[in-house]
């Protein structure tokens, strides 16, 4: 993969340069609620202010759907990113055509412009190519810097780079592919997955891959109940996921010993009654388990004590619940202990960043929090990420 650090400083002062970067924040009354990923992108925005690049930043937010909705607006951003970065952000409301040439071609070295939601245009996510040619019409050089979204061969992804000589991966994606492919190929022993949530489909590529690297697979959340099932447990009305039924019994056939299951759980009857809340070993007829019980933390933090790698993507249960949340937060707060000790802890994206919030811990309690939660788990089960290909 081409860096943006390696690209001769020549080559980029005075020169237009278009960075793809990963805005798509959480907005509340045209304001950002949430400006981790602004933050995360300080550092290519601010290498390149240094380099007297001509700065024209771009992102998707929300799913507008290839229509023009106010409410998916990037300009807020501009406004929250001018105050982190202490500069004038110039917004232009369009991501394509004359007016964004005229003022990309007004921007002097350091100067910062922000285009308009990508999605706005079916063509972004369709990868259609004549968009991403008029996407690529004002600039010289092209810098990806959207972990998030390199999973995705989308227009300003993957279609527009083949028109740039001089490209290059920002800091933040070089981070990712780094501490990700570390774990990849030469993960320190014990090497301990922990994963979580609802859907097993998502996690099937990273375990196929990880079977025999990894040493033991902690399973927990709702994805636990089919692989529980598969050992010929009762789960009531828990969730159950029977048309990856049978890869689960495959791998527990091949995996053996590694897979790392909930000894007992916390069910209820009706999710819009939490007073009924139990703690079992055996789920009974009727209930599903909606977290992990006492005992399986426990046992789930006594094998991560001596782990040396972690990786951990999927809550321990339905932590949005504040009642839900204990395996989770207890969970996350093993895994910061684990970190303390000296193990490589890299929590993977999405909703996992939002429980180790709940639980009150930050970024810096871990190795490395990934910006990605889809881009993170295909690119441990071994899928080459269209956004990362398109710049080797
Ligand atoms: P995923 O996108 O597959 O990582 O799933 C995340 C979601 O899984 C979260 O919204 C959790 O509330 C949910 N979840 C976790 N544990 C359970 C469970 N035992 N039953 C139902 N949903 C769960």
């Amino acid at each position: 993969m081409k860096l943006l650090r390696v690209i001769p400083e020549s080559m980029l002062k005075g020169k237009k340069v278009f960075v793809r970067v990963d805005f798509n924040v959480p907005l509340e009354n045209g304001k950002v609620k949430d400006d981790t990923r602004i933050r995360k992108a300080l550092v290519t925005i601010e290498y390149l202010i240094g380099k007297g690049a001509k700065i024209t930043l771009a992102s998707h937010l929300g799913r507008p759907k290839g229509e023009k909705k106010p409410e998916f607006s990037l300009e807020p951003v501009a406004q929250r990113l001018a105050e982190l970065i202490g500069r004038k952000v110039e917004f232009v409301g369009d991501c394509i055509g004359e007016e964004v040439k005229k003022k990309v071609d007004t921007l002097n070295d350091g100067d910062i412009l922000l285009l308009e939601n990508l999605r706005f245009y079916k063509g972004e996510e369709q990868n259609d190519d004549e968009f991403a040619k008029k996407l690529a019409e004002p600039f010289e050089v092209y810098v990806n810097d959207a972990f998030g979204t390199a999973h995705r061969a989308h227009a300003s992804t993957y279609g527009m780079v083949k028109y740039f000589n001089v490209k290059g991966a920002g800091f933040l994606l070089e981070k990712e592919v780094h501490v990700l492919s570390e774990i990849l190929e030469s993960p320190e022993h014990p090497f301990i997955v922990i994963l979580g949530g609802a859907k097993v489909k998502d996690k099937i590529g990273i375990i196929e891959n990880l079977l025999n690297k990894a040493d033991a697979f902690i399973i927990g959340g709702g994805m636990a109940y089919t692989f529980l099932k598969a050992q010929g447990k009762e789960i009531g009305k828990s969730l159950f996921d029977e048309k990856h039924f049978e890869k689960v019994r495959q791998f527990l056939k091949e995996g053996k010993d590694k897979f790392v299951l909930p000894l007992d759980h916390v069910v209820v009857s009706d999710f819009s009654n939490l007073s009924g809340l139990k703690e079992v070993d055996e789920i009974p007829e009727g209930f599903m388990g909606v977290d992990i019980g006492a005992k399986t933390i426990d046992f789930f933090k006594e094998r991560l004590r001596t782990a040396k790698t972690i990786f951990w993507n999927g809550p321990m249960g339905v932590f949005e619940k504040k009642e839900l949340s204990r395996g989770t937060v207890e969970i996350a707060e093993a895994v910061k202990r684990a970190t303390e000790s000296g193990a490589k802890s890299v929590i993977g994206g999405g909703d996992t960043v939002s429980a180790i919030h709940v639980a009150g811990l930050s970024d810096n309690d871990f190795t490395h929090v990934s910006t990605g939660g889809g881009a993170t788990l295909e690119f441990l089960a071994g899928i080459p990420l269209p956004g990362v290909e398109a710049l080797k």
